[in-house]
């Protein structure tokens, strides 16, 4: 028998989403970047000089499941990463996507971390 339930919404804005919430203002954020459906903003917890996060501005879980609905706004987050490194002068800069726990990921909104000014070894920890 067919299954009858509707795909997944992954745009659906759970209610306790931390970046759902910093894009809403509902939580203040140092902005870097205002792009058309990203945000830009640095981290509350810098792990480097430069340490900004990027995020559609509607909700994805993980960079997996954003590039499976909507592929151009993934592009748009890379490049809204490239205007915030610009913004501090950064042309090297890291860009992560930490996807589940196990690799870090403690946000379950999708985030690129863009790391620099200082130099950065690998592999990371
Ligand atoms: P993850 O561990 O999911 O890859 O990254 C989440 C990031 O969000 C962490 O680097 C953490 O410091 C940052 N973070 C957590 N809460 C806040 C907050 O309220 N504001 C900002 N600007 N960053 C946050």
């Amino acid at each position: 028998m067919a299954d009858a339930r509707a795909p997944e919404d992954t745009t659906a804005t759970p209610p306790d989403c931390l970046f759902c919430r910093l894009v809403a203002g509902e939580v203040p954020a140092d902005v870097v970047v205002e792009g058309g459906r990203t945000l830009a903003f640095r981290d509350i917890d810098p792990q480097a000089p430069t340490h900004v996060l990027v995020v559609p501005r509607e909700h994805h879980a993980d960079v997996g499941a954003l590039a499976a609905v909507d592929a151009d706004l993934l592009a748009e987050v890379v490049r809204t990463a490239g205007e915030a490194a610009a913004v501090d002068g950064l042309t090297d800069h890291r860009l992560v996507f930490n996807t589940g726990p196990g690799a870090g990921q403690s946000v379950f909104h999708v985030h690129a971390h863009v790391l620099g000014g200082r130099r950065l070894a690998w592999p990371p920890g």
